[in-house]
């Protein structure tokens, strides 16, 4: 180990050398520097070198200037690296060669490439030649590095060196550069230089420590590229980790037939399934390096299982042989596909490598949610035109349409074409005309299929067309398909093949069967270990006996949010209308009477498909308007009827309750509680709708377990109120029928009042739900579907928040409500129920937090319920409950 002189104690240490690091330092050294650290620690031949830590980058990003003490602590460990290596950066007789690399947390796209060679110069390649005892090889690096720095540091197109590297071709008319000579290669150079002057309007600097100064901050600088931001933005890696710098020490691969260099387990990129698992240790190329030179394949073969075995996973390594002599210059636990993570998890279980409460946190919801989208079925040998980024998984096929989402005309678009607004298809079309301006610009983030950044689509906007790469041109109205998983656009409509997940969860494919593939089998058995680990338990939101079903077959162990509004909807609007209207206390009485029973009909459907597990009921929360027609055409109808001298008191009167209940603010106006509380007998309806369908249940020799929850709360006097006529229908009903009527009462705990006086509602309150999409918005004071689309992008892009708080849980505000209500609540009733039925209950991320704060379910949409269980055992294994 080299030694170092210690950096004055109070700066800041930037620089670590790899023997200093370790695997679980990534946040500081960044993946491939805490790993290069961890193999150099294992005694494994890495090249010597050293790592510039994250810290360094955020200052740098922070200034916009190299930090203090940064080129002084490089120095040092420069001069140890070249004290250990006898030799001196950029020598002139025998010269230390570097590369320089960057290195994040996480690899992402649009990073600066790495510059190899760095330390050559017109003196020192004959050094190095000299040393090397090859002519060709020195010129060969010399005019790579220029190449490569003059593209990465420089920013010079990479098209001016490839036209020299033709030129010299052609000159000498060779068809490829192995036949360049030294002399020709010299010559290359020569041009080279003159690009970089003409392009950069400097010299390529002779320096070496100045080539290495420059190529650190372009690391740094790369961090903030436009392709960088995009993908942190779709990854959800937050803006503000900034990466390391690894200064490696150059080992050559390209010394003659006894050298070379390569890459294993790569098998993982590109491969799906059981093949990838089969494939892995005799890859073709690996099995010609036994053949070549046994020696250094041993030493691989060894080297991967120290690894496999310290690091008990599978690992890509990235190596060269330098004369026979073997060096591992990257390792990293295997990129995977999501079947791939589920495949290798349930096997290193059978192999005994890791247990299953490992296997669990070895996959993510994330990667079990991109297995339950339909695929696209290539048998079919689609018309493959464009490759964009897989934003957002799923297969999708629909019509070209040259609008953003949001504007007049693509909403009339969609009201021809009649395409509701939460279909994935639509959007995705919407976005990947768009392509080419980002996720976010007009479309929105969160849309379900998305493919983005198709550059290599030529959009004209204006001609409303768009021309792929192999000249295809779709007009709009076009049909074309978009893979969200792998990025690619198709020509036409692709048949889509289900997923064989989704089919084992519906529980159409057993998990034993032969007809399930390995994958089903591994997703089987993670999920029962999942399920039996985990302390949450999971819920659906579920309006309609069929979602109810669904959710139960997905494994939803109950509903957490089942809102009655559609109710209110179709045929009973005009019920909904005359009980708005009511002018007398009969009128509304006969009204409500007339919805009960279609009510208890509901409730009875859903009740029996849940089949005696717990049903949260929301009582009605909408403001009243969303019930009545809209104010426009209700004006224009009265204005015509008007004009033709037609009697128009209904409409009339309709016209007056519209403007009466029209409010400024709806989201914090006459809904939830506050109805309850304005509009006599409504709540109470409901709630004998509840208890006489649970009652029926129960007749009917079923179980039926009803939760029901008051929204908006804000007071706990509101609930008292509520509470004390609802339990005197609850017992009304049990008397008369007889019937054992399970039914808990509680509230929605979404107004940060509610949040904060927890204590005293829970007085009031057997169970709090919270609802985290209402409190979010009065949280922050954002109306979503006002400050989505208007501003949002803008908040990520200058990083006030890292992603939506829609979509994660906004733990530091929100979070800090929901933890406050919970601990207040079951202070004053320690049995008090706690759950979830926000959006953020089928989010990973959030799932974790409210396994943390100790919440009893959570409840998310159907689909999401797989996810959330996986993610909630997860959470689970990480920190187990006490
Ligand atoms: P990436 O993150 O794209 O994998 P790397 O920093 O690993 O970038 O480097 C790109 C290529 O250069 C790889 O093939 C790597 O093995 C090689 N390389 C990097 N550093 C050295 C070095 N010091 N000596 C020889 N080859 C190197
Ligand atoms: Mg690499
Ligand atoms: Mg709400």
């Amino acid at each position: 180990m080299p030694t170092f002189d210690a950096p004055s104690p109070q700066a800041t240490k930037y620089v670590f050398d790899f023997t200093e690091g370790h695997k679980d330092l990534k946040d500081l050294l960044g993946g491939k520097g805490a790993n290069l650290a961890e193999m150099t620690n294992l005694g494994l031949p890495v090249p010597p070198g050293f790592t510039i830590s994250t810290d360094a980058c955020r200052a740098y990003l922070a200034a916009g200037a190299v930090p203090e003490g940064l080129d002084e602590q490089v120095s040092v460990y420069l001069d140890a690296l070249e004290r250990q290596m006898r030799r001196k950066l950029g020598d002139l007789s025998d010269p230390l060669l570097v590369s320089v690399r960057s290195g994040a947390k996480f690899s992402m796209p649009g990073m600066m490439e790495t510059v190899l060679n760095i330390g050559l110069s017109d003196l020192s390649v004959s050094g190095l030649a000299q040393v090397a005892g090859d002519e060709r090889f020195a010129w060969d690096s010399y005019r790579r590095l220029i190449q490569m720095f003059g593209k990465t540091v420089l920013d010079i197109e990479g098209e001016h060196f490839e036209e020299a590297l033709e030129a010299a071709k052609r000159a000498k008319n060779v068809t490829s550069d192995v036949e360049l000579d030294a002399s020709d290669l010299a010559l290359l150079v020569d041009a080279y230089k003159a690009i970089v002057r003409e392009q950069a309007g400097r010299e390529f600097p002779q320096d070496p420590r100045e080539q290495m100064d420059l190529a650190i901050k372009a690391v740094f600088d790369s961090w903030n590229t436009e392709r960088a931001k995009l993908y942190r933005r779709q990854e959800r890696i937050p803006h503000d980790l900034g990466t390391a710098v690894n200064i490696c020490s150059m080992v050559f691969g390209n010394l003659g037939p006894d050298s070379g260099t390569g890459v294993a387990c790569d098998y993982l990129a590109n491969a799906q399934g059981e093949d990838v698992v089969a494939g892995i240790r005799n890859t073709l190329s690996l099995q010609q390096l036994e053949d070549l030179d046994k020696a250094s394949y041993d030493e691989l073969m060894r080297i991967m299982k120290v690894l496999e075995g310290h690091y008990r996973d599978l690992c890509d390594i990235e190596f060269t042989i330098e004369r026979v002599k073997l060096w591992m210059l990257q390792t990293r636990v295997g990129k995977r596909t999501a079947a791939a993570a589920f495949l290798i998890a349930n096997n290193l279980v059978d192999e005994g490598v890791i247990t299953p409460d490992e296997a669990i946190d070895r996959v993510t919801g994330a990667q079990l949610a991109q297995l339950m989208f339909p695929q696209f079925d290539l048998a079919s040998k689609p018309n493959r035109i464009a490759k964009g980024m897989n934003a957002s998984p799923g297969a999708a096929v629909g019509k070209a349409v040259f609008d953003s989402w949001n504007t007049e005309r693509a909403k009339l678009y969609r009201r021809q074409e009649r395409i509701p607004h939460d279909l994935g298809t639509a959007v995705n079309i919407c976005s990947m005309v768009f392509g080419n301006l980002g996720p976010d610009s007009g479309t929105g983030v969160a849309c379900k299929t998305c493919v983005c950044g198709a550059e290599e689509l030529d959009v004209d906007t204006k001609a409303r067309k768009f021309t792929a790469p192999n000249g295809v041109v779709v007009e709009e109205g076009d049909v074309i398909s978009i893979d969200g998983s792998s990025g690619l656009i198709y020509l036409g409509e692709v048949p889509v093949a289900p997923s064989p997940v989704v089919e084992y969860f519906e529980g159409r494919l057993g998990a034993d069967s032969t007809r399930a593939g390995e994958l089903v089998r591994a997703v089987h058995r993670i999920m029962t270990w999942a399920d039996e680990k985990r302390a949450l338990y999971v819920r659906a939101n579920a309006d309609t006996p069929d979602d109810a079903a669904r959710a139960r077959r997905f494994g939803a162990q109950g509903i957490g949010l089942c809102r009655t509004e559609h109710m209110f909807l179709g045929e009973r609007r005009t019920l909904v209308e005359r009980l708005i209207l009511a002018e007398d206390d009969s009128e509304r009485v006969k009204v409500l009477a007339e919805l009960l029973p279609m009510q208890r009909e509901d409730f009875v459907g859903i009740l029996t498909a849940m089949g005696g597990l717990p049903v949260t009921v929301r009582l009605l929360d909408p403001p009243l308007h969303e019930f009545l027609p809209d104010l426009t055409e209700l004006s224009v109808r009265v204005a015509v009827a008007e004009a033709r001298g037609e009697d128009n008191e209904a409409d009339l009167r309709l016209l007056q309750a519209v403007h009466k209940l029209h409010e400024q603010n709806p989201m914090l106006g006459l809904r939830g509680v506050r109805l309850g509380l304005v509009v006599p007998g409504l709540f109470i309806m409901q709630v004998r709708a509840i208890a006489e369908a649970a009652a029926q249940v129960a007749k009917a020799g079923g179980v039926a377990r009803v939760e029901i929850m008051v929204p908006l709360v804000g007071a706990v006097q509101e609930l008292e109120i509520i509470r004390d006529e609802a339990r005197a229908v609850l017992d009304e009903v049990t008397e008369t029928t007889g019937a054992d009527i399970r039914a808990l009462i509680g509230t929605m705990i979404e107004l940060p009042r509610a949040a904060l006086t927890a204590g005293q509602i829970a007085e009031a309150a057997e169970f709090f739900s919270f609802g985290t999409n209402d409190l979010t918005q009065t949280t922050w004071g954002f109306s979503r579907d006002d400050v989505e689309a208007a501003f949002f992008s803008a908040y990520l892009d200058r990083g006030i928040f890292g992603v939506s708080p829609f979509e994660t849980l906004d733990r530091d505000g929100v979070g800090r409500l929901v933890q406050l209500a919970s601990e207040e609540g079951r202070k004053t009733r320690p049995a008090l129920k706690l759950g979830v039925c926000g959006e953020h209950g089928g989010d990973p991320e959030s799932v974790h937090f409210f396994h943390d704060v100790g919440l009893d379910y959570v409840s998310c949409s159907p689909f999401r319920v797989p996810v959330a269980r996986l993610e909630a055992a997860r959470a689970a294994v990480r920190h187990p409950r006490g």
